[in-house]
């Protein structure tokens, strides 16, 4: 069991941090820096009081691990962060009810969508669409003009659920909500590349990860929903869970396991967790490479990637090795950070997209052909600042490129 206090008290207060915080850049406030979250949660844990505003202030850090790379103590700031949210009581009111009452359940996520699309297609109609590609609505809990992506009358689980694996190795398919529900052509440039490698992923009737329930401290629905991903993937039912979604996967490989250490399924959660791969990290290892010579593609590699999937970015080589022209992008705008951190993109709108502002414009420089990045929430964060940008560049899952 981490003993948070203490990985608190390695922090020296030195400051190297500030520089890198993607927030800290934009608000330049001191308390938006992790020196200064870290000195709140201090406080708050000297006074022994754990408030709302504790919560909305450590909410405005995106958890994207930054500060991390630049600090000599090894100062977990964003375990500590989650751990802070936690004694704040998790999360309240509408996301308290999605932790709980539909990210663990299949059914629910599904219906939660279909209802969704006939919501935003009926507003379709009194609204007009600013694109082709998504509307634009201040609906009650996103009443802060964020794009919302189009949802599919047919998900891609939907059309491939419950279908069983076929080849010589027993795949499953882990889509995440993103593919799963929302982005179908990901799900189909996946089940395309396995077919080139003569593979058929199984896959089951499927939960979240519950990454959000996990990001807003709310860890008992966190809880609940890999629970329901262990019923849905039980360990050793195939050789490898692949996972589509690279935020997902890091979330699933990193905690899974402590997540349900203690419980009765602690031995079978450590051994699924090992189970779960990066679906381009699997695909590098595979001898088999597209030829994608003459295209000029940007690589945006998430943060959950960069630091959280076993076997990092392979995205790039992959596509090297595939004689893609990948762009070499400064070393600050390559390791930048999106803006979208999950929620924070909602309730911390106008901060997120001035953050991704950054990214998009020193990704859209050199005009590539194609922007790739490999979790969903990134996608879709950089197709709605491409679009603000009015550039209309193809922002893709890097499956949907290397199937052709
Ligand atoms: S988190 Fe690390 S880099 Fe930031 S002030 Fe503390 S010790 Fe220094
Ligand atoms: S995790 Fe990211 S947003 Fe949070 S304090 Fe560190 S660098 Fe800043």
């Amino acid at each position: 069991m981490t003993d948070w206090p203490t990985e608190l008290e390695r922090c020296v207060r030195c400051g190297s941090c500030r520089a890198v915080c993607p927030v800290f850049n934009i608000s330049l406030q001191e308390n938006e820096t992790a020196r200064g979250r870290l000195a709140r949660l201090e406080r708050s844990l000297q006074s022994g009081r754990f408030s709302r505003s504790d919560w909305e202030a450590f909410s405005r850090c995106l958890q994207c691990g930054r500060c991390v790379d630049v600090c000599k103590s090894a100062v977990p700031v964003p375990d500590l962060i989650r751990w802070a949210k936690r004694q704040c009581g998790g999360s309240s009111g509408i996301s308290a009810m999605i932790a709980e009452e539909i990210l663990p359940h299949p059914a629910r996520l599904r219906k939660v969508a279909q209802n969704a699309r006939r919501l935003l297609g009926w507003l379709g109609q009194a609204t007009p669409r600013t694109s082709g590609l998504r509307l634009r609505f201040a609906l009650p809990y996103l009443n802060r003009r964020r794009y919302i992506p189009c949802i599919p009358e047919k998900s891609f689980l939907e059309q491939v659920r419950d279908r069983p694996a076929q080849g010589t190795q027993r795949l499953a398919l882990f889509t995440g909500c993103g593919p799963g529900l929302l982005f179908p052509e990901i799900g189909s440039a996946v089940d395309t590349v396995l077919a080139k490698l003569n593979l058929v992923a199984a896959v089951p009737n499927q939960p979240c990860c519950g990454l959000p329930a996990w990001g807003w401290g709310a860890e008992s629905a966190a809880r609940e929903s890999v629970q329901s991903w262990l019923r849905a993937f039980p360990e050793k039912a195939y050789d490898t869970v692949l996972g589509v979604c690279a935020s997902c996967t890091a979330h699933l490989q990193n905690d899974l396991s402590p997540l349900l250490a203690g419980t009765p399924q602690a031995a079978a959660a450590q051994s699924a967790a090992g189970q779960i791969e990066d679906f381009v990290v699997w695909l590098y290892r595979q001898e088999w490479r597209p030829d994608l010579k003459g295209i000029k593609v940007a690589v945006h590699v998430p943060c959950h990637l960069r630091r959280g999937v076993r076997g990092g970015d392979k995205i790039t080589p992959l596509l090297i090795e595939s004689r893609a022209d990948v762009i070499d992008l400064p070393p600050d705008a390559a390791s930048a950070c999106c803006g979208l951190g999950g929620s924070f993109g909602v309730t911390n709108a106008q901060l997120s997209l001035a953050i991704g502002e950054k990214k998009i414009k020193a990704m859209l420089a050199p005009r590539p052909d194609v922007i790739v990045t490999s979790c969903t929430g990134c996608l879709i964060q950089l197709r709605e600042l491409a679009e603000r940008a009015n550039a209309s560049i193809p922002i893709q899952h890097p499956a949907v490129l290397l199937a052709g």
